[in-house]
């Protein structure tokens, strides 16, 4: 198999799974990793490499037979995976996470997560990104943060979702991460709530896909 992995930063909740995906495993595999550099300098190759060394993991990176090729993303920059546009910009400053938008045959899906819950407005990049896109996908951590912190003034998360999908023109919001101490019968009262200020917001679930050419 052939495949194009795009990481936003580095964070553990992004990359604890990378040792266990079975594909790097297969000598018959090809994979382009793609990632910025962290605030420290360090490549997404030394991240990714570091993790899995003892006594974090018994298994060093080396040991992944696929064909891994790195590849070093600056900011702001757009790649090309034959047809495919990746647009790509920096979402947090604090976190540095990078947020994609992939555009295909006048179609466009965004993955933004880790923007800054604390912004009194929306991020200029973001806004970029998401502009017109017929799907973003939304980092809803701490999706009900007013909720359990009635003094904080920030905004939950998935009201900046909503807010920028609204101001962008966004054709489909996905939130997803949800705090996992949540059950399901409570998020699907929050997503009920969700919607019913914008309907077309959706937390996502697994195992789900969506047709951009059918929304
Ligand atoms: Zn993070």
């Amino acid at each position: 198999m052939a495949a194009h992995l795009c990481f936003t930063h580095t964070h553990w909740d992004r990359i604890q799974g990378f040792p266990f995906f079975g594909p790097a495993f297969d000598a018959s595999s090809r994979l382009h990793i793609y990632g910025a550099a962290a605030l420290n300098g360090a490549s997404i190759k030394q991240r990714l490499t570091e993790q899995m060394l003892r006594p974090n993991f018994f298994q060093p990176l080396q040991t992944m037979t696929a064909a891994l090729t790195f590849h070093n993303i600056q900011p702001g920059s757009p790649i090309s995976v034959g047809e495919v546009r990746v647009d790509t910009m920096c979402l947090h400053v604090h976190t540095s996470a990078l947020g994609y938008r992939v555009s295909w045959q006048g179609k466009a899906m965004v993955y933004a997560s880790d923007t800054d819950p604390t912004a009194e407005t929306p991020d200029p990049n973001l806004l970029f990104l998401a502009a017109g896109a017929d799907l973003l996908i939304f980092d809803g951590t701490y999706l009900d943060m007013a909720y359990h912190d009635p003094e904080s003034h920030h905004q939950a998360p998935w009201e900046m979702g909503v807010a920028i999908a609204k101001t962008t023109g966004v054709k489909r919001l996905l939130l997803f991460h949800p705090n996992p101490c949540h059950e399901d019968r409570y998020l699907a009262n929050l997503e009920d709530g969700i919607q019913a200020g914008f309907p077309r917001a959706a937390l996502a679930h697994e195992g789900m896909a969506v047709d951009l050419f059918h929304l």
